[in-house]
């Protein structure tokens, strides 16, 4: 299985600095077979970045969309008029959840509509700090998988990426986000492996990509991705710095190339 590297810009850039930071990247990026490299730039920018870009070195992501495709949705984008611009979706992140009130059912249909027209759905889940400390995390990390997963069918469960994002180590909007241990990580990976394996078999739950994400930077990057269950990293913050970002490429084929040998 590849290892993806994915950054979220969340809402930083205009189309300009975005066109910037990506011609930056393409230059220092170099593209390895079995490192999948991921930049979700905003919405507004992905119709000239998708032309920019070099989609053997860097693909595109949306941060969002409507789970309709077409119709009488005003003010939205609906993913079957971005499918031609990107190749992943990110679906679930804790700032849709907690700041725009999106529910388990919305997430479901944005799975499901990802799936349809021939996108990856990166399927975001994770406890807050509060449902770690009334020990909810497997609870919670039980109904958001399984939830976000409903309308999909078992053989498309792999098609999926699920990334393992605590919502307290985030960075964006908690300055307080505390940094998650590997242990911590690895931990939640078994957990997500074995409500997969539970509940859609042995082979599904090794074939789904596990990341990581939640203050992801150069210097732990490495600890996350020597977890065996690690199969890549959801970087926000970290992403919008070009020599971070680059570096945790650099440190994702090291790994790899590590593993390979034994
Ligand atoms: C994220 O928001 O998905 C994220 C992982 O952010 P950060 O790396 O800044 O914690």
């Amino acid at each position: 299985m590849k290892t993806y590297i994915i950054g979220n810009w969340k809402m930083n850039f205009t189309v300009g600095e975005s066109s910037l930071f990506l011609h930056k990247l393409l230059q220092r990026v170099r593209s390895y077979r079995d490192i999948e490299v991921v930049v979700s730039p905003s919405l507004m920018a992905l119709q000239s970045l998708s032309l920019q870009t070099d989609r053997r070195k860097i693909k595109l992501a949306t941060q969002n969309f409507y789970h309709r495709d077409f119709g009488a949705f005003t003010g939205e984008v609906s993913i079957a008029q971005l499918r031609s611009l990107v190749d992943y979706a990110i679906v679930g992140h804790s700032e849709r959840r907690y700041i725009f009130n999106e529910s388990d059912k919305d997430i479901r249909a944005k799975v499901a509509a990802a799936l349809r027209n021939g996108l990856t759905p990166i399927l975001c889940i994770g406890e807050t700090d509060s449902e770690r400390t009334f020990g909810e995390t497997a609870d919670v990390l039980r109904d958001q998988l399984l939830g976000g997963l409903s309308e999909v069918s078992a053989e498309e469960v792999s098609k999926c990426i699920i990334a393992y994002e605590p919502v307290w180590a985030i960075s964006g909007h908690d300055k307080a986000a505390k940094v998650a241990s590997p242990l911590d990580v690895k931990d939640a990976f078994a957990l997500i492996r074995k409500i997969l394996k539970e509940t859609y078999g042995k082979e599904t739950a090794e074939d789904t990509p596990l990341l990581f994400g939640g203050s992801v930077k150069s210097i732990n990057a490495e600890s996350y991705l020597l977890l065996e269950d690690c199969n890549g990293l959801l970087i926000g913050g970290a992403s919008l710095i070009a020599s971070e970002f680059t570096d945790i490429i650099e440190i994702a084929k090291r790994v790899k190339d590590a593993n390979a040998q034994h």
